[in-house]
Order: structure tokens, then C-alpha cells, then sequence
């Protein structure tokens, strides 16, 4: 029977799932035992992959237990304690449970009408985020997207829409002015991406430069809009970032939506890492000024810990989603009986798509706020306890973030490039903790994030060890 072929028999059903869940708890509380970074023989991991030639189906629970093994031993393990690296994070259980049970749905979101109850979960979720960052109850509206570079282009997408009127229908041909956006030059580079799959191009991004604190310089950001309005350029958008992806810094976004005003461009903030400091009382004002935004990119799948991907797009442009996306048809389901509905493949770039929103509502369905709260408040104190740890080590620390991020270096080898590859490599390599290098001023740096809830004070303290270890090793004074 071809059903039970795809759905398999009850029994063998049961026993794959009994067994592989098994397996895959073993994974998620021992994940601290493996070597959190692969030692990479791209020969070895592609045979790994080929030797499943898909033309003789053997064992199911076999081939399901070569494929786990292989994944444990040829993957950067994000969710290991030791793991400091690019904002990526740890699931939470919620939110692997919300993948789980969206893929045993198949839920279609495109249209509301199949997919009620997901559908009014993401808008009350979007309904409460735009609450939370400050934009007027009656003014919020957004989108569930698959990450930050959906987001930030759904963004130039909407400023677009919004500042030349006949962008949905005409597209640029026929423009007298060439549009343009702006962003600091540490801004992250799908905003690049954007431009150039939105048609405006690559060199439409005026990438503003930085203060020493590694903020974009507002003075320079005016001087160029002006400069662009002078020589015939169409301003369109400036995105200031909140929690820049290397050294965590926060631009300056009150002085930003001024000039945003007195130009009257879009403004839109890429809180992808940053926007999580909302959640927390005493933190929400280091984004102060977000509030002022037409945008928001936030990722849900960064500081949040939720699986991959879920992003959430917000706006106080209530018009302008659909404006941008929707598409009327003859062929998508509609029956909302009268009330009062958005279908979602109005409102985004994706048409048909899963219940990204699900692993948000479930999180905070199983925490709350305060569990969000709390987890950003331990964050933060063990990323100041690490640059505490830090600087007694001998560390210099180059930038000045409140976020848990610290780029840092030995002022005795801070000129020589090639001092911080090293150093990193060794610790990659060694398996025993993950670190980046990220350029301060053009030098390499040192990066390490709290980008993991789990991580605690004994892996700060062993990282501290292996850097110096790494040291030695590299053939550097201690
Ligand atoms: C990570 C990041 C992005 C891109 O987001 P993805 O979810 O990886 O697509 C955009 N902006 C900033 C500031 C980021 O840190």
C-alpha cells in the first residue's frame, strides 16, 4: 500500500520515533561532550553523504543512526556551552517541540482561512512585539519571515513602495533619480543583498562610516543625504543597526530618526541581535529611539533561541505590507466568514509557508516574559563576567558593547595580523570552545559572544586557560 509506504507500518513507526528521540535527547544533553567544531576532511564528509545512493532502500533505523552520528561528527556545534560565536543559539525545547509539531500539521500559512488559529497566533504575536517597541497600539502591523536578510529586504521593499508611489506597478524604469539608502559601513551586509535583489543595485548603499565606539557618524550620514539631494540622488531609507553583527554597537538611533524626519526618509532599525534587550526592563533603553522607526528587523532565531529560521518584520506603516506584497487572485481560499482577516501571502515575500511564528508562541507559552527576561538578564551578566575575566587575563578589550559581545586582542600583538587568526585557530581546532575573529579598525580581533543560555562561569573560566594556552602555542609570549 503506498500510503503506509510514505507513512510506514504503526509498528516500525513507533519504534523509529521511540528510538530516534531517544538518540536525539542523548544529543541535546550531552551536546558539552563533543568537540564543539569538526575537524573538516571535506573527502571523508562528502563520502559520508554519497554512500546513500538512493537506489537500494536499506535498514530506516540504521540509515537514521549514520545520519545522526554523521551530523554529531560533521557539524560546529551551536548548541554546545563552549560555543561563542555569531548570535547563533542554543534551541530551546519549546521551540524545537513548535517545529515538530508544525511539520506533523503541514500547516499552510499562506492563507488565514487554512490556517486559522497560526494565523491569529502570528498577528497577536505581532500585535505584542510592536507593543513592546514602543509603536502605538493602533499602528502595528509586520511579518513572520525565514531570517534577518528576509527582513531587511522586506524593508527596502516597503520604504520603496512607500517613498515612490508607483514602485509596485512601474518598478524603477523610467525613474529620473536614482534611489538610494544608507547604513553605517559595520552594518550587516544583507542589507547589500537587498539592494541588489531589489533592483536598486549594490552601489545605492551609501555605507556611512563610524565613531571610534564603532557607531555610525550621524554628521557624515547628513552631509551624504544632502550630498546625494544635490547631485540629483533620491534618498530613500537610512538603517541604523541595533547590535552590529561584529562588535555589538548600537547606532545612535534618536539623531538617526531625526534625520529621518527633516529628509523625510524611511527609517528602519536591524535589531536583528540587539532587539532582544526589549524584553527586559532595565535594558529596553539602550535601543531607545527604535520607537521613532517605520521598521523593525528582529530575529527570533538569534537571541531568542528558538531553531532555525524565524525572523519577525514589524511595522508602524499599517498600510504598507500590502501595499508591497498583495496580489489579489482568483485561486486562493478566502472564506474568513466577514471577519476581519489578513492572509498572509499578502504581507510577505513567501507565498506558501510554514508556521514560523510557532516556535515565538510556544517559547513564551512554555517561559513568559519573565523566562525571556531572566535568560537576557544571565546573558548579559556572564558576557560582562567574561570581559571581566578578560582584562585580569591581560586582555585588551576593543569594543564597548553592553550587549555580551567582546572583541579583543594583546596589546602587545595588537599590529600583527596575523596574532588573532592564530589564536583562534588554535582554540577552533582544538575542539574545546568556538571564537571569531572580527577586524576592529582594520586589525583583527578576538570575538566571543554569550550566544548561548547554557553557557556558564566554567566555560568562561576554560576559555580564559585555552586562550592562554593558544598563546604559548602560537609561539607568543605569554
Ligand atoms: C544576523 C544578522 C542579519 C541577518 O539575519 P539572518 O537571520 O542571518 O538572515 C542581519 N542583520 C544583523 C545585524 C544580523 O546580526
Amino acid at each position: 500500500m503506498i500510503h503506509s509506504l510514505f507513512d510506514l507500518e504503526d509498528n516500525e513507526r513507533h519504534e523509529i520515533t521511540d528510538h530516534l528521540f531517544r538518540k536525539l535527547d542523548q544529543y541535546y544533553t550531552h551536546t558539552h561532550l563533543l568537540p564543539v567544531a569538526p575537524v573538516l576532511n571535506q573527502k571523508e564528509i562528502r563520502d559520508a553523504v554519497r554512500k546513500f545512493d538512493f537506489n537500494e532502500v536499506k535498514d530506516r533505523q540504521e540509515s537514521l543512526d549514520a545520519i545522526v552520528e554523521a551530523l554529531e561528527k560533521y557539524t560546529v556545534h551551536i548548541s554546545h556551552p563552549a560555543y561563542f560565536g555569531l548570535f547563533n543559539p542554543r534551541a530551546n525545547y519549546a521551540g524545537i517541540l513548535a517545529d515538530l509539531i508544525s511539520a506533523v500539521f503541514n500547516i499552510q500559512m499562506a492563507a488565514w482561512s487554512h490556517a486559522p488559529f497560526a494565523a491569529e497566533a502570528e498577528t497577536w504575536l505581532v500585535e505584542q512585539f510592536g507593543l513592546k517597541f514602543g509603536y502605538a497600539p493602533e499602528s502595528v502591523d509586520g511579518v513572520f519571515c525565514t531570517g534577518g536578510a528576509e527582513a531587511n529586504q522586506t524593508a527596502l521593499l516597503c520604504a520603496l513602495n512607500h517613498q515612490i508611489p508607483d514602485f509596485g506597478e512601474n518598478g524603477l524604469a523610467g525613474m529620473e533619480k536614482k534611489p538610494v539608502i544608507y547604513c553605517s559601513a559595520q552594518s550587516h551586509h544583507s542589507l547589500i543583498k537587498a539592494a541588489r535583489t531589489a533592483g536598486v543595485g549594490a552601489s545605492a548603499v551609501r555605507a556611512i562610516g563610524v565613531l571610534p565606539d564603532l557607531r555610525m557618524d550621524t554628521a557624515e550620514l547628513e552631509s551624504a543625504i544632502q550630498a546625494d539631494l544635490s547631485q540629483g540622488f533620491l534618498p530613500v531609507m537610512v538603517a541604523g543597526t541595533a547590535g552590529t553583527t561584529g562588535p555589538g554597537a548600537i547606532d545612535d538611533l534618536p539623531a538617526i530618526a531625526a534625520i529621518c524626519r527633516k529628509y523625510h526618509l524611511w527609517f528602519h532599525v536591524d535589531a536583528a541581535y540587539g532587539g532582544a534587550v526589549v524584553l527586559h526592563p532595565e535594558y529596553r533603553h539602550w535601543i531607545r529611539g527604535i520607537e521613532e522607526s517605520h521598521s523593525i528587523t528582529f530575529d527570533i532565531h538569534k537571541w531568542l533561541s528558538v531553531p532555525m529560521s524565524c525572523s519577525l518584520f514589524l511595522t508602524k506603516e499599517t498600510q504598507i505590507l500590502k501595499k508591497t506584497f498583495s496580489i489579489e487572485t482568483g485561486y486562493m481560499p478566502r472564506d474568513a466568514r466577514g471577519l476581519e482577516i489578513t492572509d498572509p501571502f499578502t504581507h510577505s515575500i513567501q507565498w506558501s509557508r510554514r508556521f514560523i511564528g510557532f516556535k515565538l508562541f510556544l517559547s513564551l507559552v512554555f517561559y513568559g516574559w519573565k523566562g525571556y527576561a531572566d535568560t537576557i538578564e544571565y546573558q548579559v551578566k556572564m558576557g560582562d563576567l567574561l570581559k571581566e575575566k578578560l582584562v585580569r587575563a591581560g586582555w585588551k578589550i576593543n569594543n564597548h558593547s553592553r550587549l555580551p559581545i567582546v572583541c579583543f586582542t594583546d596589546k602587545n600583538h595588537e599590529n600583527d595580523a596575523n596574532f588573532a587568526p592564530a589564536i583562534c585557530n588554535y582554540v577552533v581546532k582544538s575542539g574545546k570552545a568556538w571564537i571569531s575573529v572580527f577586524p576592529i579598525d582594520t586589525r583583527p580581533a578576538l570575538r566571543a559572544c554569550i550566544t548561548n543560555y547554557a553557557t556558564t562561569e566554567k566555560e568562561i573560566d576554560e576559555l580564559i586557560l585555552l586562550l592562554a594556552e593558544a598563546k604559548t602555542a602560537a609561539g607568543y609570549q605569554p
